[in-house]
């Protein structure tokens, strides 16, 4: 049956791509190699220094986020080296499996997956490993499966305070532009993200933000790389162009995303998905669910994962939303799966589009029979009422 008005994809990535975004990519494509193209390619590299908050390269390429992740580790490393990693979810899990396949030893400080990288734990695995073997730390800034954040600016603290020269890298997959990161002033060596989260285009593109430790350390590297080397990608850069075929027309997306973002201002993009992040909880506390991070202030601005009372199906609710209001919501994810079920709120959003995606919810809660006590999408109505947004949302 035709579904009418537009479909809700509430899921935390991809997230819904604005038409003006939608506008920008449906362009001819023109020539990567022509004179024409550098002026795109200086406006998009030039561009996403300022959302990773760094003056060092950008590297832009034409993968999903996983590719970068690949990136990372291929242009630092050497076969046998020891990655400390933090198993915080799905993504981290990913992540360290990547590693494994290539060769390193990455060895994970374990979570129950309701909280985010711990700088205390970090600081200790660091000290106790005083011959230096561990050559790069790998953290997930926000873990996608469980909602949950990591406070990196303590956690290169920690680094710092165990005196260890260990590379710091950050997966910002789904961080990048929803939450604040800080890539200079965090002292991040390599950052690792994607287009199709905070930055509202179609999925395609990934990027690694590159200290000029890592440039250094990628000397002495000696795994295999030629797709991800950093090197060719900087010396054409350097022209404003690609060593490959790029996406273009990602790129043009990428541009018109990243005159969005600013004509927003970054300051007031991280407030509004914080206050967007908090309206949804307000109304989860009213159902009386659970929600699946534990730690105040590692609360995700970009999703929030909900835990449904144990003998009920987190995926029949998703069902059932989807069948009854169009909306889609995430899934709980490897050992969270069909307990979780994840509310997107990021990208480009604002009051009326959360109030929808909270009111189906609650609505879905009703029709699958999961115990709850209505008034949630309310509460989030009054919080909303309560701390107006400074700007038009
Ligand atoms: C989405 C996501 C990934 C995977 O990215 P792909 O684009 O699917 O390859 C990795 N890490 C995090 C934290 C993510 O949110």
């Amino acid at each position: 049956m035709r579904q009418t008005g537009r479909h809700f994809l509430q899921i935390p990535g991809p997230s819904a791509v604005p038409d003006r975004i939608l506008r920008a990519i449906d362009m001819p494509v023109i020539d990567h190699r022509g004179p024409g193209f550098a002026d795109l390619g200086f406006r998009v590299l030039n561009g996403m220094q300022g959302i990773f908050k760094t003056t060092a390269p950008v590297i832009i390429y034409p993968a999903s986020g996983t590719g970068a992740w690949e990136a990372a580790l291929v242009n630092v490393l050497s076969a046998g080296d020891r990655v400390l990693m933090f198993e915080t979810g799905h993504f981290a899990s990913l992540w360290s499996k990547l590693a494994a396949k290539y060769q390193l030893k990455p060895e994970l400080i374990d979570t129950d997956w309701r909280r985010g990288a711990d700088p205390n734990l970090l600081e200790d695995a660091l000290r106790a490993d005083n011959t230096h073997e561990i050559k790069a730390v790998c953290v997930v800034h926000n873990e996608t499966s469980t909602g949950c954040t990591a406070r990196i600016a303590e956690l290169r603290q920690a680094i710092d305070a165990a005196n260890h020269p260990a590379l710091f890298m950050v997966d910002t997959i789904s961080g990048l532009a929803a939450a604040d990161f800080q890539f200079d002033n965090w002292g991040v060596d390599i950052a690792v993200s994607g287009s199709q989260k905070g930055l509202m285009l179609p999925p395609g593109l990934s990027f690694n933000a590159v200290s000029e430790k890592a440039m250094a350390a990628g000397r002495h590297s000696d795994l295999p790389k030629s797709y991800w080397d950093w090197t060719e990608m900087r010396d054409a850069n350097e022209r404003g162009y690609f060593p490959y075929t790029p996406a273009t027309n990602l790129l043009y997306g990428l541009a018109e995303a990243i005159d969005m973002i600013n004509e927003e201002g970054l300051e007031n993009l991280f407030v509004r998905h914080q206050r967007h992040a908090a309206a949804t909880r307000a109304a989860v506390e009213a159902w009386g669910l659970d929600i699946q991070c534990q730690v105040e202030s590692e609360y995700s601005p970009v999703l929030t994962a909900v835990r449904t009372p144990d003998g009920h199906s987190a995926d029949a609710l998703r069902g059932t939303v989807l069948e009854h209001y169009n909306m889609s919501l995430g899934n709980g994810l490897a050992k969270v799966a069909d307990q979780v079920f994840r509310i997107g709120h990021l990208g480009d959003f604002n009051d009326l589009m959360l109030m929808g995606t909270l009111s189906g919810i609650e609505m879905g809660l009703h029709l699958a029979g999961i115990p709850h006590h209505t008034g949630g999408a309310q509460k989030a109505m009054d919080f909303l009422k309560a701390t107006p947004a400074n700007s038009q949302n």
